[in-house]
């Protein structure tokens, strides 16, 4: 991993949530982004070099609003960048870590995603992301 590439937190409502960060961090959001095949609107800050992505659903039968059901607001994974996702997800499956999606995925901001189960990592949604 080379480093953690963003936070995701799960928000209910994008507009309030965006103005609520652009408050607390005193920047604006400088990207929305619809993910369809998630059910997933996202809005990315950014803080020195450290980023953030809010995430709210866009649909009933989305991953985040199953999340906001059980957990409510709040961190909803850790996202680290890596050079070769293929290769790092076999890895990870060779060390004994469930995989998500046996494939990397198409996520916001120009990345092929992939996530790693909490029931593996002791209750962390881990992302291991790349650049496209
Ligand atoms: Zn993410």
């Amino acid at each position: 991993m080379k480093k953690i590439e963003h936070i995701g937190i799960a928000v209910k409502d994008i507009d309030e949530a965006e103005q609520r960060f652009a408050k607390l961090l005193s920047t604006l959001s400088y990207k929305r982004e619809t993910v369809e095949s998630e059910g997933v609107i996202t809005s990315f800050f950014k803080t020195g070099e450290s980023k953030l992505e809010l995430l709210a659903p866009t649909r009933p039968d989305s991953p985040i609003q199953k999340f906001l059901n059980k957990k409510g607001e709040g961190i909803h994974h850790i996202a680290f960048e890596v050079d070769d996702i293929e290769q790092k997800m076999a890895t990870l499956k060779q060390e004994g870590f469930i995989l998500i999606n046996d494939q990397p995925k198409d996520g916001a901001d120009n990345k092929k995603i992939a996530f790693i189960h909490p029931k593996s990592t002791g209750g962390i949604l881990v992302e291991i992301c790349q650049e496209k």
